[in-house]
């Protein structure tokens, strides 16, 4: 395994619609690895599925994917309507919940009997759990947390040997001052995991249709040392990644008594309230409502920023919002650089002003 800085990313081909299972059961595919807790498919799971379509189109090869758990198969049609053609399912009672073990095991059997090129993981804590995890089995390489994804060819610049097709796992790396470019041109398959939220979703096509591969796993008593007495499952307060407007306070809101502002809009206006980390350094409000690199990574339709500068760590995690609105007291903030609407102000001032006006809308 070799990490390398790779050659400039030629534009990735547009992808070309195809017809599902086409290939089924082929080698060479991109596999998203399908988290499934609870009963439902976790949404960076499917935002794996519609980029996976996408870098399987340039490749011309399928999108498998591979579900473990407890009656697996029965989230195909969902799959199928993101853009997969395959579901590996691993369906077997003990794994009503996850367990590290028989997860790689699994995993790994399917990736075994299947070599697929490329592998994708969530950065969530269940995939940064499991996936290195899997490559360490496998010996391939790991690159975590990344942001983007993209194909294109490499030149080793040491050998000058050349390669085709291959992933660039793009990601902020030295405290987000830089966004570096990963490649593992030598193994298969290439492995990375995605951050949650930074991939769009893809819109679901119903009549899509796919293959189910039922897989059986050779599982030993080893394989469930672990004995799970209680689980106790903790209620997300703030759900930052599915909030369509995001009202976000920064250092500039300076107390926790003007933070009533963004909370008030929040509600106004039905949005989440974010913060930077600033404010959350500053005892302003929760870790759990950061936005950013070391937060949550948002896409909401409306973000507003209010007193936040726009430092990188920041943007890289709420750039991608469709429309900004920011307000801050110095026109030179680089949060005017990607606002859509920048409003010069005193946010103690122009807060109370836009709650008023949405208030007496009714
Ligand atoms: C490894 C690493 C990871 C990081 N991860 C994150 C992350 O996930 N998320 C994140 O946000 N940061 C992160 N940071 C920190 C980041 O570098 C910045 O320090 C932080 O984003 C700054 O927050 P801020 O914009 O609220 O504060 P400041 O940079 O202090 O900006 C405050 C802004 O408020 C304005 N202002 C002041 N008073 C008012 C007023 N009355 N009305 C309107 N505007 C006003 C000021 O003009 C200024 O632009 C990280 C840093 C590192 C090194």
């Amino acid at each position: 395994m070799s990490n390398k800085k790779a050659t400039p990313a030629k534009k990735p081909a547009k992808a070309k619609p195809k017809a599902a299972t086409k290939k089924a059961l082929s080698k060479n595919d991109v596999l998203v690895y399908v988290e499934t807790e609870y009963g439902e498919i976790a949404p960076v799971s499917l935002e794996l599925v519609s980029k996976g379509r996408e870098l399987a189109d340039t490749l011309g090869v399928n999108v498998t994917t591979v579900a473990v758990g407890k009656g697996v198969s029965k989230f195909a049609p969902q799959l199928f309507s993101y853009g997969a053609d395959v579901l590996y399912a691993v369906d077997d009672k003990r794994l009503a919940f996850y367990e590290t073990l028989p997860f790689a095991k699994s995993l790994c059997k399917v990736i075994k009997d299947t070599a697929p090129q490329v592998v994708l993981f969530g950065a969530s804590p269940l995939g940064r759990d499991l996936a290195p995890r899997v490559a360490s089995e496998l010996k391939v390489g790991l690159t975590a947390d990344c942001t983007e994804l993209a194909i294109g060819p490499h030149e080793d610049p040491k050998t000058k040997k050349q390669y085709e097709n291959i992933v660039y796992w793009i990601r902020p790396a030295f405290g987000g001052n830089i966004v570096a470019t990963i490649v593992c041109p030598d193994h298969r398959p290439q492995m990375g995991t995605v951050r949650e939220g930074v991939m769009k979703l893809a819109t679901p096509d119903k009549k899509r249709k796919g293959t189910v591969v039922k897989v059986s796993v050779p599982f030993t008593g080893k394989d469930f040392v672990n004995k799970v007495i209680k689980r106790i499952v903790g209620k997300k307060k703030v759900n930052l990644a599915g909030a369509n407007i995001i009202v976000s306070g920064g250092a500039g809101v300076g107390s926790k008594e003007n933070f009533k502002y963004i909370h008030e809009l929040a509600e106004c206006i039905g949005g989440v309230v974010g913060s930077s980390r600033a404010a959350v350094d500053s005892g302003l409000i929760d870790h759990e409502h950061q936005v950013g690199q070391t937060g949550t990574t948002v896409r909401p339709k409306l973000y507003i920023a209010c007193g936040i500068s726009g430092a990188i760590q920041h943007r890289t995690g709420m750039e991608n919002s469709a429309k900004i609105i920011a307000i801050n007291t110095d026109p030179e903030a680089p949060i005017f650089k990607i606002a859509h609407y920048g409003i010069v102000g005193d946010l103690k001032e122009v807060l109370p002003m836009m709650i008023k006006a949405y208030k007496s809308k009714g």
